[in-house]
């Protein structure tokens, strides 16, 4: 009987503990690991992100780059943090979908991760290393299947969004491509600025700059209509790839067991970012497309994660992806 007594009260303090625990969070940093390269779309977008949401929440929000194997290194490390917020996971479609289909984790998506809110999403583009051979999209795919050899294609390693981009590519097309890995498409890109691959499906807000600095070749738009931030590139509808239709949403996750107010202000402070017409600003000039008002909540995330994994896993299995 004493026993009893003594957990509860055990118990009791644990849970006032808690209480006292999230109503003064945040009182330290807190850091959002990005899976990819310093200077990549997920960095650049994590780091926009990072400076507004340290004014609402009231303290240092660091970027911490944790790199690899598709950006399971970097999500894996987080999901394995203290669920107390302090340690937020960054990532996509690639990270927080297809991931799952592709490599033996050694956690679970759904279950070691709570989602907090959804993030912009980037339109994928075709572009190339300057000195390909073609003009249009016709002219690149005429020039891939003529090949003797499969062009190379840089990726931020097996399952990555500019990877996943590029099978389905390769699908839509009719061609086959020569896949090289990288730790995010920072390297990726600078390597095809420097010639050294033949070509990226990239996401818009990694070669924007580049494409309006004339240094490498864009070909097509990945969705539907022209972009105004990029309106000289044609959509793949107008270029000869129909219905070649595809968006990299990102999103924040925590460890799964933080506590729902925790879960809350950061859920809040990301939407304070979302919503400051400054980072806006800055995200829409990137390429980048707002998400949605109405899926601003944590659990819409979740819901659209579910749904993302329903429909990626069977397509994922059946190309039978290979981890490099
Ligand atoms: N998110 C990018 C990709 O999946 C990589 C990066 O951010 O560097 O391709």
């Amino acid at each position: 009987m004493r026993r009893a007594v003594w957990l509860v009260v055990v118990a009791l303090l644990a849970m006032g503990y808690a209480a006292r625990a999230a109503d003064n969070f945040p009182s330290r940093p807190i850091t959002i690991i990005v899976p990819f390269a310093a200077g990549g779309p997920s960095d650049a977008m994590a780091r926009i992100l990072a400076e507004r949401m340290k004014l609402a929440l009231g303290q240092a929000v660091v970027i911490e780059n944790v790199t690899g194997a598709g950006g399971s290194i970097g999500v894996g490390r987080a999901a394995h943090a203290a669920a107390d917020g302090y340690t937020i996971s960054f990532g996509h479609l690639g990270t927080h979908v297809c991931n799952g289909a592709i490599y033996k984790l050694n956690y679970d998506l759904l279950d070691d991760l709570e989602p907090v809110a959804l993030l912009p999403s980037n339109p994928m583009i075709i572009v190339s290393k300057d000195d390909v051979p073609a003009k249009s999209l016709a002219e690149l795919l005429a020039w891939l299947k003529s090949k003797p050899t499969p062009a190379t294609a840089g990726t931020a390693g097996a399952g990555s969004g500019s990877h996943i981009a590029g099978l389905y590519f390769e699908q839509a097309a009719g061609v086959k491509l020569q896949f090289v890995p990288y730790r995010g498409t920072a390297p990726a890109l600078n390597d095809l600025v420097g010639g050294q691959i033949d070509l990226i499906v990239d996401q818009i807000s990694n070669s924007i700059n580049q494409v309006r600095a004339g240094t490498i070749r864009a070909y097509a738009i990945t969705q539907e209509n022209r972009l105004p931030q990029a309106p000289d590139v044609p959509t793949v509808d107008e270029a000869g790839l129909p219905g070649f239709h595809m968006t990299l949403w990102s999103g924040l996750w925590v460890p799964r067991g933080t506590p729902k107010e925790v879960v809350a202000r950061l859920n809040a402070a990301t939407e304070a970012a979302l919503n400051d017409p400054s980072v806006k600003k800055q995200l829409e000039n990137l390429g980048l497309q707002m998400p949605d008002r109405d899926k601003s909540a944590p659990e819409a995330l979740g819901a659209w994660q579910r749904a993302e994994i329903a429909k990626w896993w069977p397509l994922i299995k059946a190309a039978d992806v290979k981890v490099e």
